[in-house]
Protein backbone atom coordinates (compact mmCIF):
# COMPACT_ATOMS: atom_id res chain seq x y z
CA UNK A 1 0.00 0.00 0.00
CA UNK A 2 1.65 3.42 -0.44
CA UNK A 3 2.37 5.79 2.03
CA UNK A 4 -0.38 7.98 0.81
CA UNK A 5 -3.34 5.95 1.03
CA UNK A 6 -4.04 6.15 4.61
CA UNK A 7 -7.03 4.87 7.41
CA UNK A 8 -8.40 8.29 7.26
CA UNK A 9 -9.46 7.84 3.32
CA UNK A 10 -10.72 4.66 4.30
CA UNK A 11 -12.78 5.63 7.49
CA UNK A 12 -14.50 8.59 5.01
CA UNK A 13 -15.82 6.09 2.46
CA UNK A 14 -19.22 6.93 2.41
CA UNK A 15 -21.95 6.81 -0.74
CA UNK A 16 -22.23 9.42 -3.09
CA UNK A 17 -25.15 10.60 -1.91
CA UNK A 18 -24.69 10.93 1.34
CA UNK A 19 -20.82 13.08 0.08
CA UNK A 20 -22.68 15.76 -2.04
CA UNK A 21 -25.40 16.11 0.85
CA UNK A 22 -22.78 16.96 3.49
CA UNK A 23 -21.06 19.30 0.75
CA UNK A 24 -21.81 23.16 0.02
CA UNK A 25 -20.75 24.29 -3.00
CA UNK A 26 -21.00 21.28 -5.45
CA UNK A 27 -22.79 22.34 -8.91
CA UNK A 28 -25.07 19.79 -10.55
CA UNK A 29 -25.82 20.73 -14.43
CA UNK A 30 -28.13 18.75 -17.25
CA UNK A 31 -25.90 17.54 -19.45
CA UNK A 32 -28.25 18.72 -22.77
CA UNK A 33 -25.83 20.13 -25.78
CA UNK A 34 -23.31 20.46 -22.87
CA UNK A 35 -18.94 19.55 -23.64
CA UNK A 36 -18.72 16.46 -20.69
CA UNK A 37 -15.59 16.81 -18.70
CA UNK A 38 -14.99 14.97 -16.02
CA UNK A 39 -11.81 16.07 -13.46
CA UNK A 40 -10.05 13.07 -12.01
CA UNK A 41 -8.18 13.13 -8.57
CA UNK A 42 -6.60 9.84 -9.05
CA UNK A 43 -6.40 9.54 -5.50
CA UNK A 44 -9.17 9.41 -2.95
CA UNK A 45 -12.23 12.00 -2.15
CA UNK A 46 -10.57 13.40 1.45
CA UNK A 47 -7.27 13.60 -0.27
CA UNK A 48 -8.25 15.26 -3.90
CA UNK A 49 -10.74 17.62 -2.36
CA UNK A 50 -7.70 19.13 0.00
CA UNK A 51 -6.08 20.06 -3.33
CA UNK A 52 -7.18 23.66 -4.05
CA UNK A 53 -6.05 23.00 -7.71
CA UNK A 54 -8.54 21.19 -8.61
CA UNK A 55 -11.36 23.59 -6.48
CA UNK A 56 -9.99 26.03 -8.96
CA UNK A 57 -10.31 23.73 -12.27
CA UNK A 58 -13.78 22.84 -11.21
CA UNK A 59 -14.80 26.49 -10.71
CA UNK A 60 -13.15 27.57 -14.11
CA UNK A 61 -14.57 24.57 -16.26
CA UNK A 62 -18.26 24.82 -14.79
CA UNK A 63 -18.21 28.85 -15.43
CA UNK A 64 -18.35 28.25 -18.85
CA UNK A 65 -22.54 27.73 -19.49
CA UNK A 66 -21.43 25.09 -22.73
CA UNK A 67 -19.60 22.82 -20.16
CA UNK A 68 -20.34 20.68 -17.49
CA UNK A 69 -17.49 19.67 -15.31
CA UNK A 70 -17.67 16.88 -12.47
CA UNK A 71 -15.94 15.13 -10.24
CA UNK A 72 -13.93 11.82 -9.99
CA UNK A 73 -12.17 10.04 -6.98
CA UNK A 74 -10.27 6.59 -6.89
CA UNK A 75 -11.29 5.25 -4.11
CA UNK A 76 -9.94 2.31 -1.72
CA UNK A 77 -12.64 0.54 -2.28
CA UNK A 78 -12.62 0.99 -5.95
CA UNK A 79 -8.95 0.08 -6.18
CA UNK A 80 -9.43 -3.05 -4.25
CA UNK A 81 -12.27 -4.36 -6.04
CA UNK A 82 -11.02 -2.85 -9.74
CA UNK A 83 -14.40 -0.70 -9.78
CA UNK A 84 -14.84 1.79 -12.93
CA UNK A 85 -15.24 4.81 -10.86
CA UNK A 86 -18.04 7.18 -11.60
CA UNK A 87 -18.50 10.93 -11.24
CA UNK A 88 -19.55 12.16 -8.19
CA UNK A 89 -22.33 14.52 -9.16
CA UNK A 90 -23.90 12.22 -11.76
CA UNK A 91 -22.88 8.71 -11.05
CA UNK A 92 -21.84 8.51 -14.74
CA UNK A 93 -18.37 6.36 -15.44
CA UNK A 94 -15.31 7.93 -17.59
CA UNK A 95 -16.35 6.85 -20.94
CA UNK A 96 -19.58 8.68 -21.31
CA UNK A 97 -17.30 11.99 -21.01
CA UNK A 98 -16.09 13.71 -24.02
CA UNK A 99 -12.78 14.51 -22.24
CA UNK A 100 -11.70 13.12 -18.88
CA UNK A 101 -9.22 15.74 -17.43
CA UNK A 102 -6.44 14.15 -14.60
CA UNK A 103 -5.01 16.49 -12.22
CA UNK A 104 -2.26 15.08 -10.57
CA UNK A 105 0.03 16.40 -7.42
CA UNK A 106 2.26 13.10 -6.83
CA UNK A 107 3.98 11.24 -8.78
CA UNK A 108 2.91 8.17 -6.51
CA UNK A 109 -0.48 8.61 -7.98
CA UNK A 110 0.59 7.63 -11.45
CA UNK A 111 -0.05 4.30 -10.47
CA UNK A 112 -3.58 5.34 -10.52
CA UNK A 113 -3.95 6.88 -13.75
CA UNK A 114 -3.30 3.77 -15.54
CA UNK A 115 -5.56 1.01 -12.68
CA UNK A 116 -8.29 4.32 -13.43
CA UNK A 117 -8.23 3.48 -17.07
CA UNK A 118 -7.74 0.14 -17.29
CA UNK A 119 -11.07 -0.29 -14.53
CA UNK A 120 -13.32 1.90 -17.01
CA UNK A 121 -13.03 0.04 -20.10
CA UNK A 122 -10.46 2.98 -21.58
CA UNK A 123 -7.17 1.24 -23.60
CA UNK A 124 -4.23 2.97 -21.59
CA UNK A 125 -2.29 3.85 -24.42
CA UNK A 126 -3.32 6.86 -26.52
CA UNK A 127 -2.44 5.47 -29.67
CA UNK A 128 -4.76 2.69 -29.05
CA UNK A 129 -7.65 5.24 -28.17
CA UNK A 130 -9.60 6.40 -31.26
CA UNK A 131 -12.80 9.53 -31.33
CA UNK A 132 -14.99 7.04 -29.64
CA UNK A 133 -12.86 7.38 -26.67
CA UNK A 134 -12.88 10.22 -24.47
CA UNK A 135 -9.96 12.35 -25.07
CA UNK A 136 -7.75 11.76 -21.97
CA UNK A 137 -4.82 15.08 -20.85
CA UNK A 138 -3.31 15.75 -17.74
CA UNK A 139 -1.81 18.58 -15.89
CA UNK A 140 -0.21 19.38 -12.27
CA UNK A 141 3.05 20.33 -11.29
CA UNK A 142 5.06 17.28 -11.77
CA UNK A 143 3.95 16.79 -15.17
CA UNK A 144 5.10 20.39 -15.99
CA UNK A 145 8.30 19.50 -14.46
CA UNK A 146 8.37 15.62 -16.96
CA UNK A 147 5.77 14.57 -18.15
CA UNK A 148 7.68 11.79 -20.14
CA UNK A 149 7.03 8.56 -17.66
CA UNK A 150 2.98 9.16 -18.91
CA UNK A 151 3.56 10.66 -21.95
CA UNK A 152 2.13 7.65 -23.82
CA UNK A 153 -0.80 7.54 -22.01
CA UNK A 154 -2.20 10.56 -22.40
CA UNK A 155 -3.45 12.82 -25.62
CA UNK A 156 -2.35 15.76 -24.29
CA UNK A 157 -0.60 17.45 -21.45
CA UNK A 158 -1.27 21.02 -20.25
CA UNK A 159 2.47 22.39 -19.24
CA UNK A 160 2.18 25.29 -16.97
CA UNK A 161 -1.19 27.09 -15.06
CA UNK A 162 -4.39 26.23 -15.55
CA UNK A 163 -5.92 29.80 -15.81
CA UNK A 164 -3.91 30.78 -18.44
CA UNK A 165 -3.89 27.25 -20.87
CA UNK A 166 -7.51 26.64 -20.40
CA UNK A 167 -8.86 29.56 -22.76
CA UNK A 168 -6.55 27.96 -26.17
CA UNK A 169 -7.54 24.54 -24.82
CA UNK A 170 -11.19 24.52 -24.89
CA UNK A 171 -11.44 26.81 -27.57
CA UNK A 172 -9.34 23.77 -29.32
CA UNK A 173 -11.42 21.32 -27.56
CA UNK A 174 -15.01 22.59 -28.72
CA UNK A 175 -14.00 23.01 -31.98
CA UNK A 176 -12.31 20.19 -33.20
CA UNK A 177 -14.09 17.27 -30.45
CA UNK A 178 -16.11 15.85 -33.04
CA UNK A 179 -13.18 15.35 -35.95
CA UNK A 180 -11.16 12.76 -36.30
CA UNK A 181 -8.47 12.36 -33.61
CA UNK A 182 -5.60 13.07 -35.48
CA UNK A 183 -7.16 16.75 -36.36
CA UNK A 184 -8.05 17.13 -32.70
CA UNK A 185 -4.82 16.18 -31.00
CA UNK A 186 -3.29 18.22 -34.08
CA UNK A 187 -4.92 21.35 -32.96
CA UNK A 188 -4.22 21.13 -29.25
CA UNK A 189 -0.76 20.83 -30.56
CA UNK A 190 -0.58 24.16 -31.39
CA UNK A 191 -1.72 25.43 -28.27
CA UNK A 192 0.21 27.92 -26.15
CA UNK A 193 1.59 25.23 -23.47
CA UNK A 194 -0.26 22.34 -24.65
CA UNK A 195 2.22 18.97 -25.17
CA UNK A 196 1.07 16.29 -27.42
CA UNK A 197 3.35 13.20 -27.14
CA UNK A 198 1.79 11.93 -30.16
CA UNK A 199 2.81 15.16 -32.53
CA UNK A 200 6.39 15.98 -32.33
CA UNK A 201 6.42 19.97 -31.25
CA UNK A 202 8.22 22.00 -34.31
CA UNK A 203 9.39 24.44 -31.03
CA UNK A 204 9.40 23.86 -27.28
CA UNK A 205 6.36 23.51 -25.68
CA UNK A 206 6.42 26.75 -23.03
CA UNK A 207 5.27 26.73 -19.70
CA UNK A 208 2.16 29.22 -19.38
CA UNK A 209 1.81 31.02 -16.25
CA UNK A 210 -0.74 33.85 -14.60
CA UNK A 211 0.68 37.44 -14.65
CA UNK A 212 -2.14 38.81 -12.22
CA UNK A 213 -3.00 36.50 -9.74
CA UNK A 214 -5.65 39.09 -8.75
CA UNK A 215 -8.02 38.02 -11.77
CA UNK A 216 -8.16 34.00 -10.74
CA UNK A 217 -8.69 34.51 -7.05
CA UNK A 218 -8.19 30.73 -5.57
CA UNK A 219 -9.85 29.47 -2.67
CA UNK A 220 -12.24 26.71 -1.34
CA UNK A 221 -14.77 26.07 -3.67
CA UNK A 222 -16.73 23.41 -2.34
CA UNK A 223 -17.06 23.07 1.64
CA UNK A 224 -16.80 19.79 2.90
CA UNK A 225 -15.67 18.33 6.73
CA UNK A 226 -14.46 15.12 5.10
CA UNK A 227 -11.14 16.36 3.91
CA UNK A 228 -7.84 17.40 5.49
CA UNK A 229 -8.75 21.24 6.24
CA UNK A 230 -12.11 20.38 6.40
CA UNK A 231 -12.63 23.05 9.36
CA UNK A 232 -11.02 25.92 7.48
CA UNK A 233 -11.82 28.13 3.83
CA UNK A 234 -8.71 27.78 2.09
CA UNK A 235 -7.27 31.08 0.39
CA UNK A 236 -4.27 30.61 -1.67
CA UNK A 237 -2.37 34.18 -0.43
CA UNK A 238 0.71 33.79 -3.07
CA UNK A 239 2.14 31.16 -5.52
CA UNK A 240 5.83 30.56 -6.26
CA UNK A 241 8.87 31.21 -4.40
CA UNK A 242 11.91 32.91 -4.45
CA UNK A 243 14.50 31.08 -2.48
CA UNK A 244 14.89 28.42 -4.63
CA UNK A 245 16.63 25.86 -2.06
CA UNK A 246 17.98 23.03 -4.33
CA UNK A 247 15.92 19.89 -4.11
CA UNK A 248 12.50 21.83 -4.35
CA UNK A 249 10.05 22.05 -7.54
CA UNK A 250 8.03 24.96 -6.11
CA UNK A 251 11.05 27.56 -7.48
CA UNK A 252 10.82 25.91 -11.09
CA UNK A 253 7.44 25.19 -11.86
CA UNK A 254 5.37 28.24 -10.29
CA UNK A 255 8.23 30.86 -11.18
CA UNK A 256 7.40 33.96 -11.26
CA UNK A 257 6.89 34.50 -7.48
CA UNK A 258 3.53 36.61 -7.33
CA UNK A 259 1.22 37.49 -4.64
CA UNK A 260 -2.42 38.78 -4.75
CA UNK A 261 -3.65 41.87 -3.60
CA UNK A 262 -5.01 42.84 0.46
CA UNK A 263 -8.28 43.81 -1.07
CA UNK A 264 -8.54 40.55 -3.01
CA UNK A 265 -7.15 38.51 0.12
CA UNK A 266 -9.74 40.72 1.83
CA UNK A 267 -12.61 40.17 -0.34
CA UNK A 268 -12.23 36.38 -0.65
CA UNK A 269 -11.76 36.27 3.45
CA UNK A 270 -15.49 37.81 3.53
CA UNK A 271 -16.77 35.15 1.76
CA UNK A 272 -14.79 32.62 3.37
CA UNK A 273 -16.38 33.68 6.41
CA UNK A 274 -19.98 32.78 5.56
CA UNK A 275 -18.68 29.35 5.33
CA UNK A 276 -16.16 28.66 8.01
CA UNK A 277 -14.74 30.34 11.45
CA UNK A 278 -11.33 29.66 10.02
CA UNK A 279 -9.49 30.84 6.98
CA UNK A 280 -6.21 28.72 6.15
CA UNK A 281 -3.22 31.24 4.25
CA UNK A 282 -1.92 28.61 1.53
CA UNK A 283 1.54 29.29 -0.07
CA UNK A 284 4.92 28.17 -0.01
CA UNK A 285 5.86 30.48 2.22
CA UNK A 286 3.40 33.14 3.65
CA UNK A 287 5.33 34.47 6.59
CA UNK A 288 7.04 36.24 3.02
CA UNK A 289 4.21 37.77 1.58
CA UNK A 290 4.55 41.68 1.45
CA UNK A 291 1.98 43.06 3.14
CA UNK A 292 1.26 40.53 5.69
CA UNK A 293 0.43 43.24 8.49
CA UNK A 294 -2.15 44.92 6.68
CA UNK A 295 -3.41 41.21 5.67
CA UNK A 296 -3.53 40.00 9.55
CA UNK A 297 -4.94 43.24 10.87
CA UNK A 298 -7.66 43.11 8.35
CA UNK A 299 -8.16 39.62 8.98
CA UNK A 300 -8.45 40.55 12.97
CA UNK A 301 -10.78 43.49 12.00
CA UNK A 302 -13.15 40.97 10.32
CA UNK A 303 -12.99 38.63 13.56
CA UNK A 304 -11.52 35.66 11.58
CA UNK A 305 -9.61 33.40 12.93
CA UNK A 306 -6.67 32.39 10.47
CA UNK A 307 -3.78 29.31 9.84
CA UNK A 308 -0.52 29.95 7.44
CA UNK A 309 0.04 26.95 5.91
CA UNK A 310 3.80 27.33 6.13
CA UNK A 311 6.68 30.41 7.45
CA UNK A 312 9.99 30.67 7.02
CA UNK A 313 11.72 30.67 9.79
CA UNK A 314 13.73 34.09 9.13
CA UNK A 315 13.49 37.89 10.51
CA UNK A 316 9.91 36.55 12.13
CA UNK A 317 9.13 40.40 12.76
CA UNK A 318 7.50 40.24 17.12
CA UNK A 319 3.99 42.33 15.94
CA UNK A 320 3.41 39.73 13.21
CA UNK A 321 3.56 36.76 15.48
CA UNK A 322 1.24 38.61 17.82
CA UNK A 323 -1.40 38.73 15.21
CA UNK A 324 -0.86 35.35 13.99
CA UNK A 325 -0.99 34.38 17.73
CA UNK A 326 -4.58 36.27 18.16
CA UNK A 327 -5.76 34.92 15.05
CA UNK A 328 -5.87 31.38 16.68
CA UNK A 329 -3.35 29.62 15.65
CA UNK A 330 -1.42 27.16 17.31
CA UNK A 331 0.31 25.05 15.60
CA UNK A 332 3.44 26.26 13.28
CA UNK A 333 5.44 24.69 11.09
CA UNK A 334 8.91 25.37 10.00
CA UNK A 335 11.14 23.45 7.49
CA UNK A 336 15.00 23.47 8.77
CA UNK A 337 15.78 20.62 6.00
CA UNK A 338 19.09 19.75 7.38
CA UNK A 339 20.30 19.67 10.85
CA UNK A 340 23.81 21.35 10.26
CA UNK A 341 25.01 24.81 8.78
CA UNK A 342 27.43 23.74 5.80
CA UNK A 343 24.50 21.55 4.53
CA UNK A 344 21.78 24.00 4.77
CA UNK A 345 24.37 26.20 2.68
CA UNK A 346 24.64 23.36 0.60
CA UNK A 347 21.03 22.62 -0.41
CA UNK A 348 21.07 26.83 -0.37
CA UNK A 349 18.23 26.79 2.06
CA UNK A 350 19.54 29.90 3.49
CA UNK A 351 18.34 30.25 6.91
CA UNK A 352 21.15 29.59 10.09
CA UNK A 353 20.74 28.05 13.05
CA UNK A 354 20.16 31.31 14.80
CA UNK A 355 17.01 32.20 12.42
CA UNK A 356 15.63 28.51 13.94
CA UNK A 357 16.26 29.16 17.28
CA UNK A 358 14.95 32.98 16.89
CA UNK A 359 11.77 31.72 15.45
CA UNK A 360 11.13 28.80 18.03
CA UNK A 361 11.79 31.44 20.96
CA UNK A 362 9.81 34.14 19.64
CA UNK A 363 6.49 31.71 18.53
CA UNK A 364 6.81 29.65 22.16
CA UNK A 365 6.90 33.50 23.52
CA UNK A 366 3.60 34.34 21.58
CA UNK A 367 1.62 30.76 22.58
CA UNK A 368 2.37 28.76 20.16
CA UNK A 369 2.17 25.67 21.41
CA UNK A 370 2.53 23.06 19.05
CA UNK A 371 5.57 23.03 16.48
CA UNK A 372 6.36 20.90 13.64
CA UNK A 373 9.74 20.93 12.73
CA UNK A 374 10.40 19.19 8.56
CA UNK A 375 13.72 17.75 8.03
CA UNK A 376 15.30 15.38 5.05
CA UNK A 377 17.98 12.49 4.65
CA UNK A 378 19.80 11.61 2.31
CA UNK A 379 20.45 14.93 1.47
CA UNK A 380 23.61 15.18 -1.20
CA UNK A 381 27.27 15.17 0.53
CA UNK A 382 25.43 14.47 4.06
CA UNK A 383 27.03 12.40 6.81
CA UNK A 384 26.62 10.71 10.02
CA UNK A 385 27.65 14.13 11.27
CA UNK A 386 24.37 15.98 9.46
CA UNK A 387 22.19 13.58 10.77
CA UNK A 388 24.01 14.18 14.77
CA UNK A 389 23.29 17.98 13.98
CA UNK A 390 19.59 17.12 13.73
CA UNK A 391 19.07 15.75 16.91
CA UNK A 392 21.26 18.51 18.76
CA UNK A 393 19.33 21.31 17.06
CA UNK A 394 15.56 19.25 17.77
CA UNK A 395 16.78 18.86 21.13
CA UNK A 396 17.77 22.45 21.12
CA UNK A 397 14.54 23.50 19.79
CA UNK A 398 12.08 21.67 22.42
CA UNK A 399 14.60 23.37 25.29
CA UNK A 400 13.47 26.61 24.04
CA UNK A 401 9.86 25.38 23.76
CA UNK A 402 9.91 23.71 27.23
CA UNK A 403 11.23 27.15 28.90
CA UNK A 404 8.88 29.24 27.46
CA UNK A 405 5.76 27.63 26.90
CA UNK A 406 4.50 25.05 29.17
CA UNK A 407 2.73 22.01 27.77
CA UNK A 408 4.46 22.70 24.60
CA UNK A 409 4.45 19.56 22.01
CA UNK A 410 7.44 19.27 19.29
CA UNK A 411 7.54 16.94 16.15
CA UNK A 412 9.67 16.13 13.81
CA UNK A 413 8.75 14.99 9.83
CA UNK A 414 11.52 13.37 8.48
CA UNK A 415 11.13 12.71 4.10
CA UNK A 416 14.14 11.52 2.05
CA UNK A 417 15.69 13.41 -0.41
CA UNK A 418 13.95 12.91 -3.82
CA UNK A 419 15.85 14.37 -6.74
CA UNK A 420 13.29 15.65 -9.03
CA UNK A 421 13.50 17.25 -12.38
CA UNK A 422 13.51 20.61 -13.44
CA UNK A 423 15.37 21.08 -9.55
CA UNK A 424 19.23 22.13 -9.89
CA UNK A 425 19.76 18.66 -8.13
CA UNK A 426 17.99 17.36 -10.57
CA UNK A 427 21.10 14.92 -11.88
CA UNK A 428 22.39 13.72 -8.05
CA UNK A 429 22.00 10.18 -6.85
CA UNK A 430 19.87 9.37 -4.30
CA UNK A 431 21.14 7.59 -0.99
CA UNK A 432 20.63 3.78 -0.69
CA UNK A 433 17.05 2.32 1.06
CA UNK A 434 19.67 1.19 3.85
CA UNK A 435 21.40 4.18 4.62
CA UNK A 436 17.94 6.54 4.44
CA UNK A 437 16.53 3.26 7.03
CA UNK A 438 19.75 3.78 9.32
CA UNK A 439 19.55 7.19 9.59
CA UNK A 440 15.70 7.25 10.48
CA UNK A 441 16.24 4.94 12.76
CA UNK A 442 19.19 6.51 14.38
CA UNK A 443 16.92 10.03 14.60
CA UNK A 444 14.28 8.06 16.35
CA UNK A 445 16.55 6.09 18.36
CA UNK A 446 17.82 9.59 19.62
CA UNK A 447 15.03 11.83 19.54
CA UNK A 448 11.86 9.19 20.99
CA UNK A 449 13.15 8.78 24.06
CA UNK A 450 13.03 12.62 24.65
CA UNK A 451 9.47 12.73 23.99
CA UNK A 452 9.62 14.15 20.55
CA UNK A 453 7.35 11.99 18.09
CA UNK A 454 8.32 11.38 14.68
CA UNK A 455 7.00 10.34 11.74
CA UNK A 456 9.02 9.65 8.27
CA UNK A 457 8.06 8.70 4.84
CA UNK A 458 8.83 5.44 3.55
CA UNK A 459 12.25 5.13 1.92
CA UNK A 460 11.04 2.63 -0.44
CA UNK A 461 8.21 4.37 -2.08
CA UNK A 462 10.71 7.66 -1.85
CA UNK A 463 12.78 6.06 -4.40
CA UNK A 464 9.92 4.88 -6.37
CA UNK A 465 9.52 8.59 -6.62
CA UNK A 466 12.28 9.12 -7.75
CA UNK A 467 12.27 6.96 -10.55
CA UNK A 468 8.98 8.41 -11.43
CA UNK A 469 10.16 12.04 -11.19
CA UNK A 470 12.78 11.69 -13.55
CA UNK A 471 11.99 8.68 -16.00
CA UNK A 472 11.80 8.35 -19.40
CA UNK A 473 8.68 6.90 -21.77
CA UNK A 474 10.73 3.75 -20.86
CA UNK A 475 8.88 4.05 -17.05
CA UNK A 476 5.27 4.13 -19.09
CA UNK A 477 5.92 0.41 -19.83
CA UNK A 478 6.78 -0.83 -15.95
CA UNK A 479 3.66 0.93 -15.01
CA UNK A 480 1.23 -0.58 -18.02
CA UNK A 481 2.84 -3.92 -16.59
CA UNK A 482 1.74 -3.25 -12.75
CA UNK A 483 -0.59 -6.19 -11.57
CA UNK A 484 -1.22 -4.75 -8.08
CA UNK A 485 -0.10 -1.44 -6.49
CA UNK A 486 2.35 -2.23 -4.51
CA UNK A 487 6.11 -1.99 -4.20
CA UNK A 488 5.92 -5.87 -4.45
CA UNK A 489 4.01 -4.61 -7.80
CA UNK A 490 6.30 -2.13 -9.00
CA UNK A 491 9.50 -4.20 -8.15
CA UNK A 492 7.99 -7.12 -10.24
CA UNK A 493 6.72 -5.17 -13.00
CA UNK A 494 10.51 -3.57 -13.23
CA UNK A 495 12.49 -6.72 -13.22
CA UNK A 496 9.57 -7.67 -16.15
S1 LIG B 1 11.58 24.43 0.16
FE1 LIG B 1 10.16 26.06 0.74
S2 LIG B 1 11.45 27.90 0.87
FE2 LIG B 1 12.61 26.39 -0.31
S3 LIG B 1 12.12 26.82 -2.47
FE3 LIG B 1 10.68 25.23 -1.75
S4 LIG B 1 8.88 26.33 -1.08
FE4 LIG B 1 10.56 27.82 -1.19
Amino acid sequence: MSPRRGNRARGLEISPRERLAREKGAITKDWGGKLPIALVSPNSYYIGMSNLGLHALYSLLNRHGDIVCERVFWEIDNQERKAPPVSLESRRPLSAFRVVAFTISYEVDYFNVISILKASGIPPFSADRDESHPLIIAGGPCLTANPMPLAPFFDGFGIGEAEKLLPGLLSSVTNHINAKREELLKSLATVPGIYVPRMLPKTPVTRQWTENLDDFPVGSVILTRDTELGDLYLIEVERGCPWRCHFCLVSTVFRPMRFRSVDTLLAQAKEGLFHRKRLGLVGPAVSDYPHLEELLTGLRRMGAQFSMSSMRARNLPERILAEIAGGGTRTITLAPEAGSERLRQAINKGICEDDITDAVGKLARHGIKRLKLYFMVGLPTETDEDIAAIARLTLQCKSILDRQAKGARLSLNIAPFVPKAGTPFQRLPMASIGTLKQRIARLKGSLAPQGIQLKSESPAWSQVQAVLARGDTRVAQVLNNIEENSLAGWRKAVAG
